[in-house]
């Protein structure tokens, strides 16, 4: 099976594994991991931020970041179609209590200065004000879309003018620095805090790292300890992320392979594809009639494995463990599916 289903199934090299077995550990909750505190230093040294939190997963960095920066009732503002209102299972509303104000940021998936300002509510008798502007980078759901550093400091200093904070959910955010080819600090420095992942593109079997000004991490820590998120000999999964750090730029890799599938698609009559960006490929099958589950289904029959983001569209993720001969032979399993599916 060629599975395409996301950058997060890649399993721990070798390397990943004999490091999770030579780990210096202590009790991080303590605050005495070697190997956490080196991730945690390296992290926050590699986003420009003055320090960084380990935590099991990007769901837990944006949702500690979300309750460290808020007050309850307030609101957030964020894309209609960000991960942290579509696939954090309501948790803005459920661990922190605020309410999502949602804009349509389009194709270009941040929201332009005039969006910010429009979505802004001022705190008073009647309503809860705005505690929090939300951005993503790379933009999952719309495509892997690697958003410009002009359009992050755009959005960011149309918030910082009104009072407010600003947090970056970079889950793929060295996608994004490698995609546009500048520096991670570039992407960052215009945000107050910024979560990204070990476990998809860079291969780690577990991890993200939330990002920001000491303090600010200081009163998360509190918050991951109060989600159940305080780990103890951390290590061994802290140890395979330091490594997962070195495979920023082989992600230029993954993107070459994603406009290879692309192309790939494109060419089968009746998909239609939406360039890619990055490592994600967006498909639709509509031309050809073709539900999303019927695709998705027979595509797995033919030995590739993707999902259904639509009735008729489709997600398809390149990563470290497919090669370029992975890649050309899901477009030929692809294109036989689709076939089979047409008689
Ligand atoms: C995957 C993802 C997350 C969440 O990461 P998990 O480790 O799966 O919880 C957050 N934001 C974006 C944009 C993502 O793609």
């Amino acid at each position: 099976m060629i599975d395409l289903r996301s950058d997060t199934v890649t399993k721990p090299s070798d390397a990943m594994r004999d490091a999770a077995h030579d780990a210096e550990v202590g009790d991080d909750v303590y605050g005495d991991d070697p190997s956490v505190n080196e991730l945690e230093r390296r992290a926050a040294d590699l986003v420009g931020m003055e320090a960084a939190l380990f935590v099991p997963s990007g769901t837990m960095g944006n949702q500690v970041a979300i309750r460290t920066h808020t007050e309850r009732g307030q609101e957030l503002v964020v894309d209609n179609e960000a991960h942290v209102v579509k696939w954090e299972l309501g948790g803005v509303a459920d661990l922190s209590g605020v309410q999502a104000r949602m804009v349509d940021c389009g194709p270009r998936a941040v929201p332009t200065a005039e969006q910010v300002r429009a979505a802004y509510v001022e705190e008073s008798l009647h309503r809860p004000g705005t505690g929090l502007l939300c951005l993503e980078n790379t933009h999952n759901s719309r495509g892997g879309v690697a958003v410009g550093v002009d359009a992050i400091e755009e959005a960011c200093e149309a918030a910082h003018d009104l009072g407010v904070p600003v947090h970056l959910d970079g889950a793929r955010l060295f996608n994004a620095a490698v995609a546009l080819d500048v520096a991670p600090e570039a992407l960052t420095g215009p945000a107050d805090t910024v979560n990204f992942c070990l476990s998809k593109g860079l291969g780690a079997p577990v991890g993200s790292l939330l990002a920001g000004p000491a303090p600010f991490v200081d009163r998360a820590r509190r918050v991951r300890k109060l989600f159940g998120g305080g780990m103890r000999q951390a290590g061994v999964v802290a140890a395979p992320g330091l490594l997962a750090l070195e495979n920023v730029d082989r992600l230029a890799d993954d993107h070459a392979n994603a406009r290879v599938l692309a192309e790939g698609l494109d060419a089968i009559a009746g998909i239609s594809v939406q360039e890619p960006d990055t490592n994600i490929v967006m498909i639709s099958a509509e031309e050809a009639g073709v539900s999303a589950s019927d695709l998705t289904a027979a595509a797995a029959d033919h030995g590739v494995a993707f999902n259904p983001t639509g009735a008729y569209t489709a997600r398809l993720c390149t990563h470290l463990d497919v090669s370029r001969a992975d890649v050309t032979k899901a477009v030929d399993r692809i294109a036989a599916a689709v076939e089979s599916l047409r008689l």
